[in-house]
């Protein structure tokens, strides 16, 4: 069955500037938007964004901290953390990208698209309640997901988060929470050096955070097979109403900060994994939201690859036998170690 697929987009992204050296600049969501134009024009469905309200945004993030960023309003550029610089008009951009990912939440809750893709800036799974970091502003994902929790009463949201730097925020935001289960594959060598896989959820929600530390050396295969191996166990067991992927590009091998060996054959590859263990679940919609990715063809040529399988009905036969002698010992470790809370379910 092909899936309908809502994206969201909006020029006003581009108006968050970072200078000129900056990796998280306007031209990535350009490249992006130019392949959208190109080869998907008439089949995905356009989900305009709305900027958050104050009421959505304050679930997550501290009065004070919101009125720092509404504070950087017109200031031609300022520093929220050593690595975010923003300007004049990115508290817009990023008031804006929260709100495009609580409107995709809608459209999927009321079944005007199966899958949704936020194209969104500036990113938002680092953010935490009270600090901008790592380029993010504010949690995008957090937010929405909060969002669905609120409005859609859901009571179980699973966040994949793909991108090669742990999320922290999505983390720490829900690391207490059993209504959103957050799963990470992450590089522990990079910012912001977190996501131990022996940190497994809080006293409250033991079981609840599954943390997956990889190395550089994964191939497609591996990567295919690792999330096979514990995505089946977690969504049978778990039975998610929404699926929700913080997607960064940053593991792409021709990606400039992550340095690993990934392709778009590996989003390609867990975007079909994900469309069919709707199945073993209620058949819970697909939300993506972009993180990062620094290299502008390798990040259109990976969502491309991704919006092409959700829009296709004959099913790619991605490759997921293991090719790293250290990635079956890894899915066993991880899944040792969750053996105890009752989350994974066979
Ligand atoms: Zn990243």
């Amino acid at each position: 069955m092909t899936l309908r697929v809502g994206i969201a987009r909006d020029e006003r992204f581009l108006e968050h500037k970072t200078g000129h050296f900056h990796p998280e600049h306007p031209k990535r969501l350009e490249t992006v938007y130019r392949m959208i134009d190109r080869h998907f024009k008439d089949r995905l469905i356009a989900v305009p964004p709305e900027p958050a309200t104050l009421e959505q945004m304050e679930r997550i993030h501290t009065q004070a901290y919101i009125k720092r960023i509404l504070k950087t309003a017109d200031q031609r550029i300022t520093s929220l953390a050593p690595d975010t610089p923003i300007s004049a008009d990115s508290y817009l951009a990023a008031w804006l990208a929260a709100g495009a990912c609580i409107k995709g939440v809608d459209s999927l809750m009321d079944l005007d698209c199966d899958a949704f893709f936020a194209l969104i800036r500036p990113p938002g799974h680092h953010a935490l309640p009270d600090r901008a970091s790592g380029f993010c502003l504010f949690n995008n994902i957090a937010i929405a997901a909060q969002y669905a929790l609120d409005r859609h009463h859901l009571r179980r949201i699973l966040v994949i988060d793909w991108d090669i730097h742990h999320g922290n925020g999505i983390h720490d935001i829900f690391y207490n929470s059993r209504e959103v289960l957050y799963f990470s594959t992450h590089d522990l060598l990079l910012f912001p050096y977190s996501g131990e896989l022996t940190q497994t959820g809080g006293e409250s929600a033991p079981g609840y955070t599954v943390n997956v530390p990889i190395t550089r050396e994964l191939t497609d295969a591996d990567m295919i097979y690792l999330y096979r191996e514990i995505l089946r166990p977690v969504i049978k067991g778990y039975q998610p109403q929404l699926i929700m992927v913080a997607a960064g590009f940053d593991a792409h091998t021709d990606d400039p900060i992550g340095r690993s060996r990934l392709t778009e054959a590996t989003y390609r590859g867990i975007t079909r994994l994900l469309m069919d263990l709707r199945s073993v679940a209620d058949k819970p919609p697909l939300f993506f939201a972009l993180e990062g990715g620094y290299h502008q063809r390798a990040l259109a040529d990976s969502i491309q690859a991704i919006l092409t399988e959700l829009l296709s009905d004959q099913a790619s036969e991605p490759p997921d036998t293991p090719q790293s002698p250290e990635i079956v010992d890894l899915v066993a470790n991880v899944r040792s170690i969750h053996s105890s809370y009752g989350v994974f379910h066979d």
